[in-house]
């Protein structure tokens, strides 16, 4: 088999304010794996520096490594592979990508979906919160209202960056009573007074859950404790002492975080049996990493909404995953469903 990639650049429609930076454009890595019967499979590498410290070059050249593991294997035997992945010391994103192309190949080579695969039906949808980008009241407000006439059930907002609670209350008066609020620190508050008074400004406005408050497992377990909202890690979740520790109500899993579907899955086995709830969400992914996070949630559903109606807040591409009603039907082609 062979692997190449290239990088891509996808423009943000509008700039995305968070607590680590604004963002206003995201390259990604597309990832191509040539199968010795003519089969291309699909992956991505989706690093994310200023959010998850990964460059685009470490990216590469884990997957300069990961080239050359695969060079003259005939075959996908994916937990060998992916051992000597991880093996190899390339970067996790990295190995989400040969670890998406493996299942997208499997799938293809079976002509049937990924999440069929993974033993999930066919015609599942995932629950997916909309992304409120606005860091303004009238702005969010308007797009929460928006998206609530476009079916969203759940609505996920930025804090840390300011106007945090009166923002959030506009959204709620637009979102009307029964619209789950979600709200991302990226760990904006450096301690627990901090945390807890700003949660509880929150708090009134009904909040669903508060993802990644502070940074750290034993910083949100203590939180937990006296919280008014539940608490879900996020940035936090980085391997299994984190995400299997049950310091959350809730664990946020990300595919190139965890590298990939395979490994995905066995990240949210742990964090369940440790008692914490997980949802998925991207890493202002791109269509494969999407793809590859709605067959890994019908594995794994129910589930809370997830945070994968995201390739809409890109400019220069179609949406080939577009939310309906606040879901996103798990494509339906063979492996990864890319087409
Ligand atoms: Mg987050």
């Amino acid at each position: 088999m062979r692997l190449s990639w290239r990088r891509t650049r996808l423009r943000l429609r509008a700039p995305f304010a968070t607590a680590f930076a604004t963002l206003s454009e995201r390259e990604l890595l597309e990832v191509e794996l040539h199968a010795d019967d003519g089969t291309t499979a699909r992956g991505e590498a989706a690093p994310l520096e200023p959010y998850d410290g990964v460059s685009l070059d470490a990216a590469e050249e884990g997957l300069a490594m990961l080239a050359a593991l695969v060079a003259g294997v005939d075959d996908a035997d994916r937990k060998s592979l992916l051992d000597a992945a991880w093996a190899s010391g390339a970067p996790a994103c990295a190995v989400a990508a040969l670890d998406l192309a493996l299942w997208d190949l499997a799938g293809q080579q079976a002509g049937r979906s990924v999440a069929e695969l993974l033993g999930a039906p066919s015609a599942a949808r995932i629950a997916v919160n909309a992304t409120i980008a606005a860091a303004d009241r009238a702005g969010a407000a308007a797009a929460g209202a928006t998206a609530v006439a476009a079916g969203f059930g759940c609505l996920k907002l930025k804090v840390g960056i300011g106007d945090d609670a009166g923002r959030v209350a506009a959204v709620r008066a637009a979102a009307g009573p029964t619209t789950s609020l979600r709200v991302d620190a990226n760990g904006a508050w450096v301690n627990e007074p901090e945390a807890l008074g700003a949660l509880e400004a929150l708090a009134p406005a009904g909040i669903e859950l508060a993802e990644e408050p502070m940074h750290g497992v034993e910083a949100l377990r203590s939180l937990r404790a006296s919280a008014p909202i539940p608490i879900a890690m996020d940035e936090t979740a980085c391997d299994a002492s984190a995400w299997g520790s049950g310091a959350t109500d809730l664990v946020c899993l990300k595919l190139s975080r965890c590298g990939g579907i395979s490994a995905l899955l066995s990240a949210a086995r742990a964090a369940r049996a440790a008692g914490s709830e997980v949802y998925l969400a991207s890493n202002l992914d791109g269509p494969a990493g999407i793809a590859g996070a709605l067959h890994a949630a019908a594995a794994i559903a129910p589930i809370p909404a997830c945070g994968l109606a995201t390739l809409g807040l890109f400019a220069d591409q179609g949406d080939p995953f577009a939310p309906v009603a606040g879901e996103i039907a798990v494509p339906r082609g063979p492996g990864l469903g890319l087409g």
